[in-house]
């Protein structure tokens, strides 16, 4: 039995049989075919071989007609050394005589080849990096079939995995995905983010340990205390049985707040809204009784589809939320792609800072036709229902000001030919760096509403990378600088009359449920499974006795001090609750 601690992102106990997905990035473990696949494993090998050569022969020939042949020749002397039938004959060996897995055949083999050059004092040396290159692109073409993986899976597993990004979570099969666990990732990723909108319970930040298993085994998945068990013994087994038996006991219980609102004990009224990354999870919030929803993330439109979405995908996405959520508002959030939302088989332009480069709404205006196209579909959807528009990470005024110049532009071209949509459509932004708290004073007099994204505020204003298990530690909704930039955008929405609310994480985890509302947070946009939590704490709790918590909290200097705080002030609401 080998016990694992990492972060807990997506709750749920689950017990189940380990599928591995070790093949990552480049770090390939030593693994073995069996014998009865290595015809399966060669073609593997030559699929990813042909699919290197063809990459490389587009390179080239782009090379040839922009720079010319002498530029060209570089991509020339990839293709005879990727071709170069020493080389292919070693690569065979090793997966057919030695029964190496291909990926580490390809890894070992030309990384011998590229110390062989380094080793060289000379010009030749130089070519190590052209080996390298060939490795890379030979192992993303092996990795890419990974999708054809996942895509297979027919059976209850558990996967384990080195790393999985958010477009290959989006695509897992809930049927049959029971959870999963990584060595990589970090509390706010948008891989968590999307586990919990499945309902699949996951582990991230494990740290390495997939050289110690090799799949088949039985394993014990515990998404609340961020806990794996490999090859747990029995008496733990029983042990997590029963807290599966006691969590469904518990989720029937809370199935009774499903119609009652979500209400202080002194008459205040929360909006509790849902957030969604897929139509179908419309389903999942309605009957735990949401008041709508509060974030659309529409970036997973792109990201499981093959294709850039047309007008019409984005018109037939919108319109089933909108027709299922039936007269209950809908905000809609534009397209949020970059940072850790890529598509895999998209290579962009490596960003040496990705989080702090061209995402989200920089994006969308730097991409203006891809921008309007979803735009008008957004538009169109307003006709048919309570839609309202959200403009992800504005950090300048001018941001939001050319968003909206596009929106009306947009809204000028559908009414002049005669096709329906609200004109007065709201319009909100989101809060998620510290400059748009900053100014936010001057940004609310654009809005109709904002929505605070704790999740990049944090990383933010912490400068912490919301998927890096290395500062997972520093990741914190305590922080003091974080409590500070929630109390003043609070204020100074209420000061103008303006509509906040806050879909980021931190409002989905009953800790904060009290500290929220002492803010002055009157609507929370959480992940379908928190809704009956969240609901219930605000059932149980009056605005006046959330004010003192929050005051004291704000008094504090040091995250570990609030959190220690929050943490006992919940222990103390649960034990009343129970009395
Ligand atoms: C956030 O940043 O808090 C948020 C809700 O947006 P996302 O998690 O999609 O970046
Ligand atoms: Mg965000």
């Amino acid at each position: 039995m080998l016990k694992l601690q990492g972060i807990a992102v997506s709750p749920g106990v689950t017990i189940g049989e380990a599928l591995v997905l070790d093949s990552e990035g480049f770090r390939i473990p030593r693994r073995f075919v069996a014998r009865s696949a290595v015809d399966t494993e060669l073609e593997r090998l030559a699929t990813a071989v042909a699919e290197t050569s063809r990459e490389i022969e587009r390179n080239r020939d782009a090379i040839q007609a922009e720079l010319g042949g002498q530029y060209a020749a570089i991509f020339a002397a990839h293709l005879a050394m990727l071709h170069d039938a020493k080389l292919q004959a070693e690569l065979t060996s090793a997966v057919r005589d030695k029964n190496f897995w291909p990926e580490y055949a390809v890894s070992r083999t030309l990384r011998r080849y590229a110390k062989v050059f380094q080793n060289l004092d000379n010009h030749i040396a130089q070519r190590a990096h052209d080996i390298y290159d060939i490795e890379k692109s030979l192992l993303r073409n092996l990795l890419g079939q990974r999708r054809e993986t996942l895509a297979a899976i027919s059976q209850p597993v558990i996967i384990l995995a080195h790393n999985l990004t958010p477009s290959e979570t989006a695509n897992l099969d809930r049927r049959f995905v029971q959870g999963f666990a990584t060595e990589l990732g970090g509390p706010g990723s948008h891989t968590a983010i999307v586990a919990e909108g499945l309902e699949i319970p996951a582990v991230v930040g494990l740290g390495p340990f997939l050289a110690d298993v090799s799949g088949g085994e039985p394993v014990i998945l515990d998404g609340n205390q961020g806990v794996v068990i490999l090859q747990p013994d029995e008496e733990t087994i029983a042990r997590y049985r029963l807290e599966v038996e006691t969590a469904r006991t518990v989720a029937a219980r809370l199935d009774g707040l499903r119609d009652l609102p979500a209400e202080t004990t002194d008459g205040v009224r929360i909006q509790v809204t849902g957030n969604i990354e897929f139509p179908s999870e419309v389903e999942q919030c309605l009957s735990r009784g949401c008041d709508g929803i509060g974030l659309y993330r529409t970036e997973f439109l792109y990201l499981t589809s093959p294709r850039e979405p047309t007008e019409e995908d984005h018109f037939a996405a919108y319109s089933e939320v909108v027709r299922s959520i039936k007269n209950k508002p809908v905000v809609i959030r534009t397209l949020d792609l970059g940072a850790d939302k890529m598509r895999t088989e998209k290579t962009p332009e490596e960003e040496r800072n990705p989080c702090l480069g061209l995402r989200s709404i920089r994006l969308s205006l730097r991409q203006l036709p891809m921008f309007r196209t979803q735009l008008r579909a957004i538009l169109r959807a307003s006709a048919i229902g309570d839609v309202r528009i959200l403009f992800p990470l504005v950090s300048t005024i001018v941001e939001l000001r050319q968003a909206r110049m596009v929106l009306a532009d947009v809204m000028e071209d559908l009414a002049e030919h005669g096709i329906a949509f609200n004109p007065k459509m709201p319009v909100g932004m989101m809060v998620e760096t510290p400059a748009a708290v900053i100014m936010l004073d001057a940004f609310i007099r654009e809005v109709d509403f904002v929505s605070i994204g704790t999740n990049d505020l944090i990383q933010y204003t912490l400068a912490v990378d919301r998927g890096n298990k290395e500062v997972a530690d520093l990741y914190n909704a305590c922080d003091p600088a974080v409590l500070r930039q929630l109390r003043r955008s609070l204020d100074v929405a209420r000061e103008a009359g303006v509509p906040a609310n806050v879909c980021g994480q931190m409002s989905g985890s009953v800790m904060y449920t009290q500290l929220l509302l002492g803010l002055g947070l009157r609507q929370m946009s959480v992940p379908a499974s928190a809704i009956p939590e969240i609901k219930q704490v605000c059932r149980s709790v009056s605005v006046a006795e959330c004010r003192g918590i929050a005051e004291r909290a704000l008094a504090m200097d040091s995250a570990r001090e609030v959190k220690a705080f929050l943490r006992d002030q919940m222990r103390r609401l649960l034990s009343e609750s129970v009395a």
